[in-house]
């Protein structure tokens, strides 16, 4: 029967084809030489001149297994001759070169404990300080795509797995330094022993390295499922969010979906495991027959009396050594090559260009002035600023108004230098922003914005000082900004007054939870504290109430008197007395002038301001 036989064949041919096909298709993340050198070059910055030691008992402690196994099998032939010839000297030399060997190793075991007690700490904390100086350098135009997203999980993946993959380096090296030594001790033995064992661990070594390339490229592929367990992850643990997640019965489901998220993350590992079970269950199987057929041959050689008999247990040890080193070598070049693959993301990320900054300083109260300014989110063919124009005096009050998505918060962003116009210039003191020394034009600034911060983990105190660490922790000045916001009691509710950390979660004496008005005002005396030749405030008040938004704008007034200051607000009582005032529709101005001028004009001010005179009434 020629018929089936052949499609039988053909099938199979296909089937081999189209995994063949699907595995050209598998992009394997690349690793290089060179973020192994990198990854080797933080290791060396992070731990200091204690890495040459760790590298010379490394190597040491790599050659000196297959070295005892080669003596050891020694002493025993020494023992056996000494049975015939009673001489004792032979094998009290080998003990004593054994026992100098384990002095050795203990001196040195002991130093290397001592010594690495802080290492993967330093290495760790190294890692992290460099990834969280670097982000904050990154300009938020690259920062909030999702791309950036993706890899910045990468290289904090990096960051918590430096240490292993430092260690996963060092592995391999001793691996190989410690393979070449017992096959180079083996073949001081038999050469056949060598072939054949190195031959026999081919096989298993290609499909750990094939399912290692195929989990790699898992976790890569599947980086947004892990992010968006994480997230799930930390919405749920986030109290700000409990009470809601609780009250909504949203608890189950979100687990639900974290959970679902992990298992997406994991699948294709687990069904490429079981394609390789049977492979690898052959490979390691022709590995032990290989190892028996071995010892059989030195039993037979040791009978025939071509080799000692010392030698059997020499075989026996180095076989096992032999084993270890290279399932030790693979795994170690696994783990290297999965971690080794965020290391590339690691180096992006610490060569993504930082803020581009000039030259020229800025000191005092700067003048910023927008020239036909336009603005369209990255991959966002909308204009969110269209041709605007303005000129913000030192000393001057400018009010943006608008209705929600008109591009006022865009503006505020463009101003601080978070974007770039994708037209026209923004000028300071005359001078294009480009060529500003931005650090210095940022110290003259100082913002509100409604997603003010809550440094939970840190003092009442600390929560006003972080408007300006530059400056001396004062604690009347501190107590003076509470006192402006509308927080002058705040300090007197705690046994700790200005001392007490703002979270029951880190400190068990906080008793007394502000809310969400409390700490925005907190944030409002952060930036009294600051003090900026321009404030910037961005609905600074959404969740304080009308009486202490009067307070507080009074106190704002006084003490900006002779600044700087931009305000968007929909609260006309506030917005009314700002010298200049732009009305944006659409990321356009439609109108601008002072509160009188805009009145006369009976446009879309006058109206809206007419509107909510009479919700209040
Ligand atoms: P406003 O502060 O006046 O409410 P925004 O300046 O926040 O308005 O937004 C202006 C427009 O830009 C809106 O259409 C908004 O959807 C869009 N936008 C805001 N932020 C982003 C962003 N990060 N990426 C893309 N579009 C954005």
């Amino acid at each position: 029967m020629p018929e089936p036989a052949r499609s039988r064949k053909t099938d199979r041919e296909k089937r081999r084809n189209s995994r063949r096909a699907e595995h050209r298709k598998l992009n394997y993340p690349r690793i290089s030489l060179k973020s192994i050198l990198y990854v080797t070059r933080i290791y060396r910055k992070a731990v200091g001149p204690k890495s040459i030691f760790f590298v010379v008992y490394r190597v040491y402690n790599s050659v000196v297994p297959a070295v005892t196994a080669v003596i050891a099998g020694a002493a025993v032939t020494s023992i056996s001759n000494g049975i015939v010839t009673h001489d004792f000297v032979p094998f009290i030399v080998i003990a004593i070169i054994l026992l100098g060997i384990e002095i050795v190793n203990l001196v040195l075991g002991t130093i290397n404990n001592f010594l690495s007690i802080t290492t993967n700490q330093d290495v760790f904390i190294y890692v992290s300080e460099q990834i969280a100086t670097k982000y904050i350098r990154i300009p938020l135009k690259i920062r909030e795509s999702r791309e950036f997203a993706d890899k910045f999980e990468r290289v904090r993946d990096f960051g918590g797995s430096i240490t292993y993959v430092s260690n996963s380096i060092v592995n391999v090296v001793t691996s190989v330094i410690s393979l070449v030594s017992v096959v180079i001790a083996t073949l001081t033995i038999s050469p056949i022993v060598t072939l054949v064992v190195l031959v026999a661990s081919v096989p298993s070594s290609i499909l750990s390295l094939r399912l290692a390339a195929m989990q790699r490229r898992n976790w890569r592929e599947f980086t947004r499922d892990r992010r968006i367990a994480w997230a799930i992850e930390q919405k749920m643990v986030n109290s700000n969010n409990a009470l809601e997640i609780e009250m909504n019965g949203l608890s189950s489901h979100l687990v639900r979906q974290m959970i679902k998220a992990r298992r997406r993350s994991q699948e294709q590992d687990i069904i490429d495991e079981r394609r390789f079970l049977w492979p690898r269950f052959g490979a390691n199987g022709l590995e032990t027959a290989a190892s028996y057929g071995v010892l059989i041959f030195v039993a037979i050689e040791i009978i025939l009396e071509k080799l000692d008999i010392g030698q059997f247990l020499t075989v026996r040890t180095l076989l096992g050594q032999l084993n270890s080193n290279v399932s030790s070598l693979f795994n170690s070049i696994s783990t290297v090559n999965e971690n080794l693959v965020n290391a590339t993301d690691y180096m992006e990320f610490m060569e993504t260009p930082a803020n581009a900054s000039g030259d020229i300083k800025v000191s005092g109260i700067p003048k910023i002035e927008f020239r036909n300014v336009s603005f369209s989110y990255p991959n966002s063919s909308v204009k969110a600023i269209d041709n605007v124009s303005f000129t913000l005096n030192p000393g001057d009050s400018l009010a943006i108004v608008g209705e929600n998505g008109a591009g006022k918060t865009t503006l505020i962003k463009l101003l601080i230098g978070a974007y770039e116009p994708s037209d026209g210039v923004i000028l300071i003191n005359d001078q294009p922003f480009s060529r500003i020394d931005r650090e210095s034009y940022l110290a003259q600034l100082g913002a509100l914005f409604q997603d003010y911060a809550r440094y939970e983990f840190a003092t009442l105190g600390e929560n006003v000082w972080f408007g300006d660490v530059s400056k001396g922790f004062d604690r009347e000045e501190i107590q003076k900004a509470l006192h402006d916001a509308d927080l002058g009691d705040l300090a007197s509710k705690y046994e700790k007054g200005l001392n007490q950390v703002m979270s029951k979660d880190f400190d068990e004496k906080y008793t007394t939870d502000l809310s969400g008005g409390q700490w925005q005002r907190l944030s409002i005396a952060r930036a009294f504290f600051r003090s900026p030749n321009v404030l910037l405030l961005d609905e600074p008040t959404a969740a304080v109430d009308a009486k202490s938004e009067y307070e507080i704008f009074k106190n704002i007034i006084k003490k900006q008197q002779g600044k700087s200051t931009i305000i968007i607000s929909h609260r006309f009582s506030t917005v009314r007395k700002a010298e200049q005032i732009i009305v944006l529709d659409q990321g356009r101005i439609t109108e601008s002038g002072t509160h009188e001028e805009l009145l006369a004009q009976n446009g879309t001010y006058a109206e809206m301001f007419k509107l909510q005179a009479e919700g209040y009434n």
